[in-house]
């Protein structure tokens, strides 16, 4: 059967051209959404599709403007019955957080999937045809719904809390972490590992057009207190750690945050290790900081601006909604 497609633009290297097959720099979010879903009728996929321009740009300048375009967009999709399932095409450079900021916030009643490319349209092996067939092929499953906003790169599957950019260069750029793929697909075949997760359907949270500032503090050996202290300034309402190792920081930091911590702020301790699992330590109950769990920092961040806009700002209470993400 056809299934109805409803395709969503934000731009990025799918959408970006070079001007040579063989050249090294190329514009992202060149080409409409028009002229990309011309291109896809002649892949001869068993679906049609409706498509809609959110934005054309490199996704490093994707944020709160454009998501509060492609949130309610998406939700009309969903509430439409005559749509199966969505796609939303987007850069690789911070498709994931796009990817768990909607994952977070919509019903899992549909598929939603994000594609992107690593290559540009008229580069010599253009990813960006591939990659969208086998989202066609994902959107199109209704067992793809139940499993949150996914994920298609590299004909693997990934879920949108697992999902990270770990290569600059290559088409095999994206893992997952915990968990690593959670089906392999080409435009012909797709094989799911394991059931649904989102059993309840609804989102998760309520969507927020007005996030809290909320700020991520890389840190390195030798990181001072006071230069922490004047990233934060007046008007942070939260921030993550991407901490050495499992989330730790050097003392001076910790005690600048704990002062923090007595004003208000809320703090995150990630990792900025790859794959970095930070669970909660004793100290973090003297301290008042939370433990992001398997969450990197980018996500940990879309996380914590999504509890503050929410009312929740008992570091227990969040502590209890990392553990369960
Ligand atoms: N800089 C591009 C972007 O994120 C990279 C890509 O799409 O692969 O928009």
């Amino acid at each position: 059967m056809t299934s109805q497609i409803t395709v969503l633009a934000t731009g990025g290297t799918i959408a970006g051209i070079a001007g040579s097959a063989i050249a090294k720099d190329y514009a992202a979010g060149q080409i409409s959404i028009e002229d990309y879903l011309d291109q896809v009728g002649g892949l001869g996929l068993e679906a049609e599709f409706s498509g809609q321009q959110i934005a054309n740009i490199d996704s490093a300048d994707i944020g709160p403007k454009e998501w509060n375009a492609l949130h309610p967009a998406i939700m009309a999709a969903l509430n439409d019955e005559t749509c199966d399932g969505v796609i939303v095409t987007h850069g690789t450079d911070t498709l994931e957080e796009t990817a768990f900021l909607l994952d977070l916030t919509l019903p899992a009643n549909k598929p939603v999937v994000l594609v992107g490319a690593m290559r540009p349209a008229d580069a010599v092996g253009y990813d960006g045809l591939r990659n969208f067939a086998n989202a066609v092929r994902v959107a199109s499953d209704p067992a793809a719904a139940g499993r949150g906003v996914l994920v298609v790169m590299g004909d693997r599957v990934f879920g949108a809390r697992d999902v990270r950019k770990v290569r600059t260069r290559g088409t095999d750029a994206f893992r997952g972490f915990p968990r690593e793929s959670v089906a392999l697909v080409t435009p012909s075949s797709l094989e799911w590992f394991g059931a649904p997760w989102r059993t309840q359907g609804g989102a998760q949270f309520a969507w927020c057009d007005d996030l809290p500032e909320v700020g991520v503090v890389h840190v390195h050996a030798g990181l001072d207190g006071q230069s922490v202290g004047r990233f934060i300034g007046d008007t942070m309402r939260g921030v993550v750690i991407a901490g050495v190792g499992e989330g730790n920081l050097p003392e001076p930091v910790r005690q600048e945050l704990v002062r923090r911590r007595g004003e208000g702020l809320l703090v995150v301790r990630a990792s900025r290790a790859d794959e970095g699992l930070v669970d909660r330590e004793p100290e973090d109950e003297a301290n008042g900081f939370v433990a992001a769990r398997a969450l990197n920092p980018q996500k940990a961040r879309l996380l914590l601006q999504l509890l503050i806009a929410n009312g929740v700002s008992d570091p227990a209470a969040i502590q209890q909604a990392f553990d369960g993400s």
